[in-house]
C-alpha cells in the first residue's frame, strides 16, 4: 500500500518527474497524495486529497523531490495528512510505508522536546526523531538510528535538503532504488523506475541505500556498508492502456480467455515440475489473502477431487499462527498477484527460517514473493490495474487445474478442459447473456444485501463472487457453502432477498437446487448460475458444461454482475473507495 517515489540528481525537473512517477504507483493508495521539492535549504511541499488523476502540479522545479499516493491507516484522509511530513526545520522531509506501531511513545518523548505536530499520522514522528538525531550525528546515521527505533513493518524514503540527499530504509515494503546517468531514482516499484533507468538494486529487509552525488547501500543493524550489485532489468512492460473498454476492471475480464489460453498451451513442463515438489513434500500447503485465498480454497478442491491428495489452505495472514508444525520437508505454495502482500510475505519469511520449500504463483517478476521463493510460477496475466482482481484470478485457477492434473500425468486433458473453457468464456463475453447479466445487476444493485451460495469446488466461486460484489459496489454480500444455510443464514432470508447460486453439473447440482428451492419458498430471489434451465431459477444465466473448466467460466458472470452494477451506481471499478492494489500494511 502507498506508493512512494523520489528523485536527486542533474534534472531540475525533479517535480514533473516525482508527479510522473506517483502517477504509475496510484494503484497502491488513492486517498491522498502529496510532493515535496527542495528549494534551497527547505522544502516546499504541496498535497491533495483524492486520486491524483488528471491533476495538475504547482510546484516550483527543482532537482531533489519525495512524493507519496497514501493509503491511510493512521489518521483520517486531510490534507493535513497525507505526505510528505516534515520536521520543525522544514529541511528533513520523509514518505512513509507502513505502520510506526511505538508511535504514540516516541511522539510523546518529542512533544516534551518541544516538537511541534501538524497531523495526525504516525510517520510524522520520523522527520522529528531524525531531527533530534541530527543534533548529534550524520544524516545517514540519524536515518538509521531512527529506523531503528520504530517498531512494525515499514519502509521510508528521507531528504535532506541541506545535504541534497535521499535515504531510503526498509523492513517490510518493497523498495527498488534506479542508478541513472548522474542521477538517482527510489520507488515502491519497478515500473517507477524504468523509464529513466534499468540499472537497479531491489533493497533487501534491513538495508538502507543513499543517494546523493553517489550511492552507498548500508546494512540496519550493524551500519557497515554493503557491496552494490545493480541488476539490469530486462523485462518487457506491457501497454496497460484501457483500450476501447471504458474501465480496466472489464478490460481485465475480456483478457481472460487469451490468458487461460496461454496458460494451457505453455505450462505443462514448469507445472510438471512444481508437482513433482508436490509430490516429494511432506504436506503441501497453499496460502493468500482475498481472492488469492479463494483460488487457494480451488486449488484444494481440484487436488482431493482429481489428484486424491489433501493439501491444506489458509488465510495468508492467519498462517503466522498455524504454522508451527512447518518442517524443511513443507512445501508452502503462495498466491499472490502483486508478490507485495505483506500478509503473505510475513509468513513466507517465518517458513523460510524453517527451512519450508517455496513456491510463489504470482504475477509480478521481480517482486518480493518472487524474489523469496524456490520455485516460481508467473501467471503472465498482463498488468492488472483495476484494484479488484479478476484475470489474475482466472490465471491461478488455471494453474492450480493444470497442477493438479499434472500430479496424475494428464496435464494433456487439463490442457483441453482449459482450451473449451476459454472458449466458453469468450461465448459468455459476447453472447446475448450480457444483455440478462446488465438487467440482473440493475435488479442487484437496487438490493441491500446479497448471498451467494455453491458447495464443493463452487464454494470458493460463492466466496469470490460476494468479495467482487462488495468491493466495487460497497453492497453486503456473503458467500458460504450450501449446506451452511441451515446453520444460520437462512434466517436472513425474506420476500424479496437475493441468492447467486452457482449450479453446475456435478456432483452437488442436486444439493445446491434443494438449497435454492429452500431460500425460494422463504421469498428469496434465486439467480441461476448453471449449465441447465431450473424451475428454482428467477434469473438464469446459462455456462455451459466445460467439467472442472466451469468453476472458471461461473465466476466471469460473477464478475461481469458486479462489474455492471457498479457502473449502474455510478462507482469506479477500478478504485474502489479504502481499498489499494497492493497492501502491504499489517
Ligand atoms: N501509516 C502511514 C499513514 O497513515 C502510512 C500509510 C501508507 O502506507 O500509505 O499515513
Amino acid at each position: 500500500m502507498c506508493g512512494i517515489f523520489g528523485y536527486v540528481g542533474k534534472k531540475s525537473s525533479a517535480a514533473k518527474i516525482v508527479f510522473d512517477g506517483l502517477k504509475l504507483l496510484e494503484y497502491r493508495g488513492y486517498d491522498s497524495w502529496g510532493i515535496a521539492i527542495k528549494i534551497k535549504n527547505k522544502f516546499i511541499i504541496e498535497k491533495h486529497v483524492g486520486k491524483i488523476g488528471d491533476a495538475k502540479i504547482n510546484l516550483p522545479e527543482g532537482d531533489l523531490g519525495i512524493g507519496h499516493t497514501r493509503w491511510a491507516t493512521h489518521g483520517g484522509v486531510t490534507v493535513a495528512n497525507a505526505h510528505p511530513h516534515l520536521d520543525c526545520t522544514k529541511s528533513i522531509t520523509v514518505v512513509h510505508n507502513g505502520i510506526v506501531e511505538n508511535f504514540q511513545e516516541i511522539k510523546d518523548k518529542l512533544v516534551k522536546l518541544g516538537h511541534k505536530f501538524v497531523s495526525e499520522t504516525d510517520t510524522e514522528v520520523i522527520p522529528h526523531l531524525i531531527e533530534e538525531n541530527l543534533k548529534h550525528i550524520g544524516f545517514a546515521s540519524s536515518v538509521r538510528n531512527s529506523f531503528n527505533k520504530l517498531r512494525g513493518l515499514n519502509a521510508i524514503v528521507v531528504a535532506n535538503a541541506v545535504s541534497k540527499e535521499i535515504v531510503a530504509a526498509k523492513n517490510g515494503s518493497p523498495l527498488i532504488a534506479g542508478i541513472g546517468s548522474g542521477e538517482f531514482l527510489v520507488s515502491s516499484d519497478i515500473v517507477g523506475i524504468v523509464p529513466h533507468t534499468r540499472n537497479v538494486i531491489f533493497l533487501k529487509d534491513n538495508e538502507m541505500v543513499i543517494l546523493g552525488k553517489e550511492i552507498q547501500l548500508i546494512s540496519l543493524p550493524t551500519g557497515k556498508k554493503l557491496s552494490i550489485r545493480p541488476e539490469k532489468i530486462d523485462w518487457k512492460f506491457e501497454n496497460t492502456s484501457k483500450g476501447k473498454f471504458q474501465d480496466f476492471m472489464i478490460k481485465e475480464i475480456h483478457e481472460q480467455p487469451l490468458i487461460v489460453r496461454n496458460i494451457a498451451k505453455n505450462y505443462s513442463e514448469s507445472l510438471k515440475k512444481l508437482a513433482n515438489y508436490v509430490q516429494n513434500a511432506k504436506g503441501t500447503f497453499f496460502i493468500g489473502a482475498g481472492t488469492a485465498f479463494h483460488a487457494g480454497l480451488s486449488g484444494t478442491y481440484f487436488f482431493s477431487k482429481i489428484a486424491k491428495k489433501h493439501v491444506n489452505t489458509t488465510v495468508a495472514s492467519e498462517f503466522n499462527y498455524l504454522e508451527d508444525f512447518l518442517t524443511k520437508e513443507s512445501l508452502v505454495i503462495v498466491l499472490s498477484q502483486s508478490g507485495e502482500t505483506i500478509d503473505v510475505v510475513e509468513p513466507v519469511n517465518r517458513a523460510k527460517s524453517k527451512k519450508s520449500k517455496i513456491v510463489a504463483i504470482t504475477n509480478s517478476l521481480g517482486s518480493t514473493l518472487y524474489r523469496m521463493a524456490d520455485y516460481n510460477v508467473l501467471l503472465n496475466a498482463g498488468p492488472e490495474k483495476a484494484v479488484a482482481s479478476t484475470k489474475a484470478y482466472i490465471a491461478k485457477l488455471s494453474v492450480l487445474l493444470m497442477l493438479t492434473f499434472a500430479l496424475i500425468n494428464k496435464e494433456e486433458r487439463a490442457k483441453e478442459i482449459l482450451l473449451r473453457t476459454a472458449k466458453e468464456m469468450e461465448r459468455l463475453l459476447e453472447s446475448k447473456q450480457v444483455l440478462e447479466i446488465k438487467k440482473i445487476a440493475k435488479f442487484l444493485s437496487k438490493t441491500r444485501n446479497i448471498y451467494a451460495l455453491g458447495r464443493g469446488a463452487s464454494y470458493p466461486s460463492a466466496l469470490e463472487a460476494a468479495l467482487k460484489i462488495k468491493e466495487v459496489t460497497y453492497i453486503p454480500t456473503e458467500g458460504f457453502p450450501g449446506g451452511e444455510l441451515k446453520h444460520g443464514t437462512i434466517a436472513l432470508i425474506g420476500h424479496g432477498t437475493p441468492v447467486i447460486v452457482f449450479a453446475p453439473q456435478d456432483e452437488t447440482y442436486e444439493s445446491i437446487i434443494s438449497n435454492a428451492i429452500e431460500i425460494k419458498s422463504r421469498g428469496g430471489v434465486i439467480i441461476g448460475i448453471s449449465d441447465r434451465q431450473s424451475s428454482a431459477f428467477d434469473y438464469f444465466i446459462s455456462v455451459k458444461d466445460v467439467e472442472e473448466g466451469s468453476y472458471l467460466a461461473q465466476v466471469v458472470v460473477a464478475q461481469l454482475l458486479a462489474y455492471y452494477m457498479a457502473v449502474e451506481l455510478k462507482l469506479d471499478p477500478d478504485m474502489p473507495r479504502n481499498l489499494a492494489k497492493s497492501v502491504t500494511v499489517k
